[in-house]
């Protein structure tokens, strides 16, 4: 258990992840290397109106690390800074695609900070092939049956597949 040995240092990677992409993935292998433990924690938020359930998220996110043994995939639906310290991490990790991502984020972390001072976040800039891409950016593709191959990781591309099914083609509507 974390708890055991105080010594390892975990960290945490919050987010929607509706669905995750190769944005997030980038981040998630480069943040997988600077800690003992990783924890992919998929934000459980009532207010957002998502296209995965949080189950459908967990369970994306899940396959498209099997190989990256020591990131753990879980919810939460607490304050971040209460969930961190019932997993006795202390890192928040956020990716940082441009200036606009740069101001809410900036807000976040000294809020967190301001909660509890032992909490820091740790700011990872997006590979440049990325700076574009978003969940919100996939699904619209995706919705209009786009190819999104390049995008997300190839579970996630068969899930939106499978659940635009039955949307009628964009080009095909009058
Ligand atoms: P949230 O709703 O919390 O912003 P997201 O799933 O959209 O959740 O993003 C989670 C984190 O991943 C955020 O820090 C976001 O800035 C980062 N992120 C999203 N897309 C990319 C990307 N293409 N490259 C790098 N970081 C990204």
């Amino acid at each position: 258990m974390d708890s055991l040995n105080p010594t390892r240092r975990i960290a945490v990677y919050p987010g929607s992840f509706d669905p995750v992409t190769l944005g997030h993935m980038d981040i998630i292998r480069r943040a997988a290397k600077q800690f003992d433990k990783l924890i992919v924690a998929v934000l459980n938020n009532t207010s957002k109106n998502p296209l995965f359930t949080v189950e459908e998220r967990k369970a994306l996110l899940a396959s498209a690390t099997a190989d990256l043994p020591n990131v753990e995939i879980d919810s939460f639906r607490d304050l971040l800074v209460r969930y961190m310290r019932t997993r006795n991490a202390n890192v928040i990790i956020r990716g940082i695609r441009s200036v606009s991502d740069f101001e809410y984020e900036l807000q976040m972390a000294s809020t967190n900070h301001q909660l509890d001072s032992s909490i820091e976040t740790i700011f990872m800039m997006t590979n440049p092939k990325y700076s574009y891409l978003s969940s919100s950016i996939v699904k619209e593709i995706a919705m209009f049956h786009g190819d999104v191959g390049e995008l997300v990781p190839p579970e996630v591309e068969a899930a939106l597949r499978a659940k635009f099914a039955a949307a009628p083609r964009a080009d095909k509507r009058s």
